[in-house]
């Protein structure tokens, strides 16, 4: 199928990665070429002619949509990653997930103080990874102008945490409990 229908293009996984959980699969909207390339423009369609400096992805889903909006945007590419993959001076912030604490880093030279910032990952469900990315990002200086994602869980509440911090929230598709 090749439709350009995003919330269609999404696959649903029952149960995965465990009981109660619906995985909502990006990679079939991703081998859609026209749904891939709609997602893309719909996410910077705002910020089209802005001046963004760089375009901050989560890994790993955020790197395959970050990389295509930093490109359509003419902008820079960072990655935010698990702990231990970055290989030279790291930030790191510790965040929680449903069961423990997890860590994300980024290059200590990744951004400059000052510069205008994109986050961009998949799907935001309670907004604890994207919250902890929005900080390391904030805490360097940058000026996170949005943080941007394919997919809202809206009844987890992620929207209104990234909005606390001060930055505006963008999302394409919505789905209905967790
Ligand atoms: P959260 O920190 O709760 O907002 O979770 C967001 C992160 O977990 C994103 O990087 C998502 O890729 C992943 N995630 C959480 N829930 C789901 C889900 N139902 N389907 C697919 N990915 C999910």
């Amino acid at each position: 199928m090749n439709t350009g229908d995003l919330a269609g293009a999404i696959r649903s996984i029952p149960d995965y990665p465990k009981p109660g959980i619906i995985f909502r699969d990006i990679t079939t909207l991703l081998g859609d070429a026209r749904a891939f390339r709609r997602a893309v423009d719909e996410l910077v369609q705002p910020w089209a002619g802005s001046k963004i400096d760089q375009v901050a992805g989560i890994e790993a889903r955020g790197f395959i949509l970050g990389g295509a909006v930093a490109h359509q945007l003419s902008a820079g590419f960072v990655p935010i990653r698990k702990k231990g993959k970055l290989p030279h001076d790291t930030v790191s912030i510790a965040y929680s997930l449903e069961y423990g604490l997890d860590e994300m880093e980024m290059h200590k030279d990744a951004v400059e103080p000052g510069e205008q910032v994109i986050l961009v990952d998949d799907l935001i469900a309670t907004g604890g990874t994207a919250e902890a990315a929005v900080k390391l990002l904030q805490d360097l200086g940058a000026h996170v102008v949005t943080a941007v994602f394919v997919i809202d869980l809206p009844d987890l509440g992620g929207r209104a945490k990234i909005e606390a911090l001060g930055v505006p929230v963008r999302t394409l598709v919505s789905f209905d409990g967790h």
